[in-house]
């Protein structure tokens, strides 16, 4: 079954095509890496499935939900595009939390505001949701008191306090310091195991070749070529994609 289904994404800054025509689609409980050079569209691919930048062409499907571009900005598009993002987690390389709110309260926020929950249901939810990313004896910290992979651990609860469709990932250990970033990815790592649907924009091989169902390689606004990551790293068809995949760390 197809949780996301992409068809015919473009996307321009003035005279910068930088989506040429992307098709994707991710099936439920499928981890898809995509990986490619800065600049390639891979942050704007993800902005555009959620509309957080809209696409000059193209059909975006969330589960029940379709989205047209260059439609009319109608009510009924807006309820859309809401449904869209409140059904999609997005995690950044910044892990942009509320620095005035506690861990506890950041993951608690977006459920009552939102979703309208019962604050104390709020609560116990995001006690839940931050003792399954490991910070269980954290709940009571500001972001500023919290490290790099904290934080992004925070963020990652925060998005699934929403209960998404899918997640999205971008370029979520980029901004750690090294000895950070593999508590973030075995966090991503337990959650693709117990089934999340999941598109991630990483550098990290080891995490392409140890958790992606797919591995996508993204260059110049095109998807150059996609297979399983023993076929991307090992033995892929195309030239850029070898010279690329062979020189990430
Ligand atoms: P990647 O994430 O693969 O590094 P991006 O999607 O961030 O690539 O950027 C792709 C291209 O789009 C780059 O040339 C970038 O300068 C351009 N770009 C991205 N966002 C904007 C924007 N808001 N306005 C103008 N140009 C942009
Ligand atoms: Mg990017």
């Amino acid at each position: 079954m197809e949780v996301i289904k992409i068809s015919n994404l473009k996307k321009s800054f003035d005279d910068n095509i930088v989506l040429k025509d992307i098709n994707l689609n991710v099936s439920k409980s499928e981890v898809v890496v995509i990986m490619g050079p800065s600049g390639s569209g891979k942050s704007t691919l993800l902005r555009c499935i959620t509309f957080l930048e809209e696409p000059d062409d193209g059909v975006v499907r969330l589960g029940e939900i379709e989205l047209e571009a260059g439609l009319q900005h109608n009510k009924q598009r807006k309820t859309a595009v809401r449904e869209l993002r409140q059904n999609t987690g997005f995690v950044f390389q910044q892990f942009n939390l509320f620095p005035h709110k506690t861990a506890l309260e950041n993951v608690m926020e977006g459920p009552i505001i939102i979703k309208k929950m019962d604050r104390h249901k709020a609560k116990e939810k995001a006690k839940e949701l931050l003792t399954k990313v490991g910070l269980a004896d954290r709940m009571e910290h500001y972001p500023a008191q919290l490290s790099g992979g904290q934080q992004q651990r925070v963020a990652i609860a925060r998005a699934l306090s929403m209960e998404p469709m899918v997640m999205l990932y971008d370029e979520p250990t980029s901004a750690l310091d090294p000895e950070l970033v593999r508590e973030v990815l075995l966090v991503m790592k337990e959650l693709a195991k117990e089934g999340m649907t999941m598109v991630v924009v990483t550098h990290e091989k080891e995490f392409a070749k140890d958790v992606a169902d797919r591995v996508i390689f993204m260059d110049d606004g095109l998807i150059v070529e996609e297979g399983s990551s023993a076929k991307m790293f090992n033995n892929p068809e195309q030239e850029r994609t070898r010279q690329f995949l062979h020189d990430v760390s």
